[in-house]
């Protein structure tokens, strides 16, 4: 059997749903979200339906079903759990030629009520004809997470402007170019950005001059720690748009896996010891490919505002005159707290977080280590363990209790990932003994006593009591070459 797709028009139409029970209310609510007149017949009604039949938003007929209930529908939905009703119901409707859903019941129902991945005026209806309603439910996830919600916003223009566009491009195949710059190009972008007010604007211009030309764009995003489930949806969504991505050594190859198969994919992460593309570097790349016309994704670990020299290109593509987005993501110290069983704050230990960085000597130098110092606040400290002894000593300076416990996470929300517990006065000792290795997050603070009681993820944290390893060297000095932050 092979279905016909429907798109039906129900507002002010009368609509029958007989049964009162929880599936009942998510058809009656469904319904009633596209202005129908609805029915809902059924002896007895869950809480909702019948508030919603006491303020008249629905009419109630409280009487077991009786077949003149179907005399003035367009449509009816059985959604009973007696079959035989079902099937009576079915039966009546066929022989007064109105269409009828028994909810599960596809042999029973002549129409069927698609998966729909909702993105008004925009709707996509997934059916698998009723051969298999999860696949169709996995289609929809599949879809919802690949479909930005401003699309909803973009169709609701094209139809504002339907007309004037239809008058400027009578010609079919130069509107087609026009509509595809519409939702692909800087408008489609000020819709995402929230920039209602200039998208107006915008589109009246583009009709008075020529069609315009694909305009580039940078979309910073963060990739989070490495996991792939940890990207956001609209990561995933950018990556996968993208013509060209730039990423960080940071970044891992699960992630890159989920962009666009033909999407040019350029490392220009400074790994360290290996060979690194200059900033200088990346800000030419981004331009050139940004001004070929291509959508270019700047992919950097964890968060791109945070340590991550973000701002530094945005102020450069600003100054270029290039369009950019910016899509947040979980920074390593997010990531790390939450797979190492470490809140980074609590009531009884710490109201608030500083998030530093400490790994050059400049670094090291500027920071206020009274105030880190300070008892009751975690410091997550990024990039650290080659810095960890000059740590140490200014904050044990500064006046921080020798035996505040710390968890230094690598390869945090990793399936390698490693936690050392100690505490601070044998915190390079414990890391060398460990030889951890970046990418590594030290998490500082009584917080992090909670890491062996909380831990939940990967290995067990390596405690004091551990047997340790034979204790290799370091092997991050070169991390003091440069100091992004
Ligand atoms: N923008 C990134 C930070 C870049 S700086 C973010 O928001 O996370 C690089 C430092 O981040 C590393 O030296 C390390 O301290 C930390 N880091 C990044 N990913 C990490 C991970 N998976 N586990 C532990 N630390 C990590």
């Amino acid at each position: 059997m092979k279905l016909y797709p429907l798109f039906a028009d129900l507002s002010h139409r009368a609509v029958l749903v007989i049964g009162g029970g929880a599936v009942a209310e998510r058809k009656a609510l469904a319904l009633l979200a596209v202005g129908a007149q609805v029915t809902v017949g059924a002896p007895e009604l869950t809480p909702e339906l019948a508030r919603l039949a006491r303020r008249g938003r629905i009419a109630h007929r409280a009487a077991a079903f009786a077949p003149d209930w179907l005399d003035h529908a367009w449509l009816v939905i059985a959604a009973t759990a007696d079959r035989a009703l079902n099937a009576r119901v079915a039966d009546l409707a066929a022989l007064r030629r109105l269409f009828v859903n028994v909810v599960d019941d596809a042999a029973l129902s002549s129409f069927q009520v698609p998966a729909v991945v909702d993105r008004s005026p925009l709707v996509i209806a997934i059916s698998s004809g009723g051969s298999a309603p999860m696949l169709a439910r996995l289609v929809r996830e599949r879809l919802e997470s690949l479909l930005d919600h401003s699309l909803g916003a973009l169709a609701t223009l094209a139809t504002q402007w339907r007309k004037r566009i239809r008058r400027r491009y009578p010609d079919l195949a130069v509107r087609r170019h026009f509509y595809e710059w519409l939702f692909r190009g800087p408008v489609a972008q000020l819709v995402r950005s929230g920039r209602f007010e200039q998208v107006q604007a915008a589109v009246a211009q583009a009709l008075q001059g020529a069609t315009p030309a694909y305009a580039g764009l940078v979309v910073l995003v963060g990739a989070g720690p490495g996991d792939p489930g940890l990207l956001t949806l609209r990561a995933l969504r950018a990556l996968n748009e993208a013509d060209v991505i730039l990423h960080d050594h940071l970044v891992t190859p699960e992630v890159l896996d989920l962009a666009r198969r033909d999407a040019e994919r350029i490392e220009v992460g400074k790994r360290a010891g290996g060979r690194s593309v200059s900033q200088d570097d990346i800000h030419a790349l981004l331009l050139r490919h940004a001004r070929a016309g291509r959508r270019v994704v700047r992919l950097k670990g964890g968060d791109p505002f945070v340590f991550g020299r973000g701002g530094e290109e945005l102020q450069f593509l600003r100054a270029h005159g290039i369009p950019y987005e910016v899509v947040p993501g979980v920074t390593a110290a997010l990531a790390c707290a939450a797979h190492a069983g470490v809140p980074l704050t609590h009531r009884d230990h710490a109201q608030s977080v500083r998030f530093v960085t400490a790994h050059c000597r400049d670094s090291l130098d500027t920071l206020d280590w009274r105030a880190l110092a300070q008892e009751r606040q975690t410091l997550a400290v990024y990039m650290g363990v080659s810095g960890l002894p000059a740590l140490r000593a200014h904050l044990l300076a500064g006046g921080r209790r020798p035996d505040t416990p710390f968890a230094l996470i690598e390869n945090g929300a990793r399936a390698d990932q490693r936690v050392v517990v100690g505490t601070l006065d044998n915190l390079p000792e414990r890391a060398v003994a460990h030889a951890v290795h970046s990418p590594a997050l030290l998490i500082l603070g009584t917080v992090a006593g909670l890491a062996t009681e909380l831990a939940w993820f990967g290995a067990a944290p390596l405690a004091e009591s551990a047997t340790v390893p034979p204790a290799r060297r370091l092997q991050t000095g070169h991390e003091l070459a440069h100091c992004p932050a």
